[in-house]
């Protein structure tokens, strides 16, 4: 999910960058690049709750609250990245001529196998209640 939202992101703002209306680049809009700081830093997270729980597991320590933690987590901001990057490129985001609407289609699977989004949040704080 992370590769997805992460892919989705990188084709998608170079079109902002060069698609301009009003005489801007889409890019350059505060309110878009608000968004943008918004979607990249919690993308960001996501890599790095994953690399931590990679991190644990081959360190050979407990890793189960933190996997979850970034299956959750991963999986719920790449449909937000992925439907902002939609809303990002505009009408041509929906149509099957570019690629995010195939990432938008194919990332909702993430909140759903392996461990739904609900079963990361009973997993969660299961794994709190015997840390403390
Ligand atoms: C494309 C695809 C590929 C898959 N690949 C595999 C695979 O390779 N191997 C495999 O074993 N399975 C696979 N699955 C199955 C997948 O793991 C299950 O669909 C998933 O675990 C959810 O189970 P379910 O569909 O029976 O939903 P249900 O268990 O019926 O759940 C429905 C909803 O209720 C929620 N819910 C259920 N129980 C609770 C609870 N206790 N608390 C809160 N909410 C709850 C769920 O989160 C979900 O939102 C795949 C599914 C899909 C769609």
């Amino acid at each position: 999910m992370l590769g997805l939202a992460q892919g989705c992101f990188d084709y998608t703002i170079p079109y902002i960058k060069e698609r301009e209306q009003f005489g801007k680049r889409i890019f350059d809009f505060q309110g878009r690049q608000h968004q943008v700081a918004h979607m990249a830093t919690q993308l960001e997270a996501a890599r790095l709750l994953t690399y931590n729980a990679a991190r644990l597991l081959e360190a050979g320590r407990p890793f189960i609250k933190e996997s979850s933690m970034a299956k959750y987590y991963a999986s719920e901001i790449a449909g937000l990245i992925t439907g902002k990057c939609i809303e990002w490129m505009g009408g041509v985001g929906y149509t099957k001529n570019y690629p995010v609407e195939k990432h938008f289609q194919d990332v909702k699977i993430g909140t759903i196998y392996e461990g739904t989004s609900n079963i990361q949040l009973n997993t969660i704080p299961k794994r709190i209640d015997s840390e403390y």
